[in-house]
Formats: structure tokens, C-alpha cells, sequence
């Protein structure tokens, strides 16, 4: 399958790996939006939430709670943000499942 995140997963598309484990690989993203900006992705393709069934609810899980863990670890202790972009209307432009952890700045809202 031609997915730039399975690519990545995989290795074969060079990535700064900042945690892993079984489940789920977890990034630096290559535009980052705020100091800290990592991507955690399942290593299991799927393709966005929306494709998401109930037996991935572990797994999506498990995603956010990396994503909080990352955040600990990174020392975001004034607080971030987690995203799912998903489909046209959410901005996704990469069709594998991923969790965007943004923060080392205040972050405005609403978003765009
Ligand atoms: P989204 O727009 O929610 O689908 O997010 C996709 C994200 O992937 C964007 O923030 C991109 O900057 C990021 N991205 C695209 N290509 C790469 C890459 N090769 N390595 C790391 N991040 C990437
Ligand atoms: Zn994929």
C-alpha cells in the first residue's frame, strides 16, 4: 500500500522516533505547528477515525493515553493539545489514523 505513514512505520521513510511500542509509533512531525508537534500513529493501517469500528476503541486508546505520556515525559506541564484531524472537512492530508500532540506555547481556539 502506498501510505506515507505505514512507509514510516515501517522505516523504509526516514522519521525522528520520539516512543514506541507495540501498538503505535510516535514522531516528530516534519512542520511543526508549536515547539513540541509529534504524530502518534497505530502501526496497523487504518485510515482515519472515521474508518475507526469499535474492536480499534482499544487501540485509539491506547494512541491518546501515548500522547499524555509523551506530553509527561516531554515536560509539558502547563498543558497541550490532541488532535484527530479526520477527513476533508477536519484538514486530514494523510489517510493513516493519527493523533497530532501540539504544545510548548498557549494555543489558540477555535481553531482554523
Ligand atoms: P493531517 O493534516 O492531520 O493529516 O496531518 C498530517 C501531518 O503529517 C502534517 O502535520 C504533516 O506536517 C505531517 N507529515 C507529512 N509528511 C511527514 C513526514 N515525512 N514526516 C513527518 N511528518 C510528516
Ligand atoms: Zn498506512
Amino acid at each position: 500500500m502506498n501510505c506515507l505513514f505505514c512507509k514510516i512505520v515501517e522505516g523504509s521513510i526516514p522519521s525522528k522516533a520520539l516512543y514506541q511500542d507495540e501498538l503505535c509509533y510516535a514522531f516528530a512531525d516534519i512542520n511543526p505547528q508549536a515547539p513540541t508537534h509529534v504524530l502518534v500513529v497505530p502501526r496497523q493501517h487504518i485510515s482515519s477515525l472515521a474508518e475507526a469500528t469499535d474492536n480499534d476503541t482499544p487501540l485509539v486508546g491506547h494512541m491518546v493515553s501515548a500522547a499524555a505520556e509523551i506530553a509527561r515525559a516531554g515536560g509539558l506541564s502547563k498543558g497541550y493539545r490532541v488532535v484527530i484531524n479526520t477527513g476533508d472537512d477536519g484538514g486530514q492530508t494523510v489517510d493513516h489514523l493519527h493523533v497530532h500532540l501540539l504544545g510548548g506555547r498557549p494555543l489558540t481556539w477555535p481553531p482554523g
